[in-house]
């Protein structure tokens, strides 16, 4: 999983004698992968170092990413210090049980994982979404298999206009294609213009996106009696997610899971840091 970029790669110009027909392919396959790394040359996902291949980190940045395992709350996914046993669920999920059935996320939202998901949502580096797909579907693996599609959590129409990117839609086509679950992009739309949730408080977060996200009729049949997967960047408080999935079961969704790349643990949330989103 993990690459490194050595210096310069030499690129041979000539076949030494005894390099056989596969070897020369090897190397033709060298030869025409080569002017598109010098043009379009990977760099690191955290801190833009060359690496061998797209989608990478680099040997610094690699163990600063903190990926989330087991043992888990069973409902929000949120890591236990040690191993609680079968079932165990966390002090958040019993406070406030979610309109969703589980959520998971693959790291925790800080240091390289930030730069990721930023670098994702406005500097357009989507080919980052593949890479962080497979992580998705590593913590994910339990509400793929259950699930009959994926959903993104949509973009107001105008924001999407001005940014013409919906990191969340990049996501969930590329978990699509990896885990063969239909991508339904319209299944969910925001009806209202929110604010961006960068800088408000958990109470007000939840007031921003109060019936913001409708299931058009058309996309009813879509989701009736399914079990829906949605997929966001990343998971803060959860109102977000929260309201998408009460709109949801409002028009008869079986079960909603939530899946993001990353996750603010309980306790890391601070409504002064911009990072937060
Ligand atoms: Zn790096």
């Amino acid at each position: 999983m993990i690459s490194f970029f050595r210096g310069g790669r030499n690129i041979p110009l000539g076949f030494p004698a005894g390099v056989g027909m596969r070897g020369i392919a090897e190397r033709l396959h060298e030869l025409t992968a080569w002017p598109a790394k010098v043009l379009f040359p990977p760099v690191c996902a955290g801190c833009r170092r060359l690496v061998s291949a797209p989608g990478t980190l680099c040997g610094e940045c690699w163990p600063k990413l903190r990926l989330l395992e087991k043992p888990w709350c069973e409902v929000m996914g949120t890591p236990f210090s040690h191993d609680m046993g079968e079932g165990f669920l966390s002090a958040e999920a019993i406070a406030n049980p979610p309109p969703f059935r589980r959520a998971r996320a693959a790291v925790s939202y800080e240091g390289v994982a930030q730069k990721i998901v930023l670098g994702l949502k406005y500097a357009d580096r989507t080919e980052l979404a593949p890479w962080m797909a497979r992580w998705m579907a590593r913590a994910g693996a339990e509400l793929i298999a259950d699930a009959d599609l994926v959903v993104p959590v949509p973009l107001h129409p105008r924001r999407f206009l001005t940014r013409r990117f919906n990191q969340s839609a990049e996501l969930a086509r590329a978990l699509g294609r990896l885990s063969g679950l239909p991508f339904a992009p319209d299944a969910v739309r925001r009806v209202k213009k929110t604010r961006q949730q960068v800088g408000l408080g958990a109470r007000e977060r939840e007031d921003n996106v109060r019936g913001a996200f409708r299931v058009p009729s058309d996309a009813d049949i879509k989701v009736r009696g399914r079990q829906v997967l949605v997929i966001d960047d990343v998971f803060t408080t959860g109102a977000t997610v929260s309201a998408v999935s009460r709109a949801l079961r409002r028009s008869g969704a079986e079960a909603v899971d939530v899946l993001t790349f990353a996750r603010v643990l309980p306790g890391d949330f601070r409504v002064e840091d911009p990072t937060t989103i």
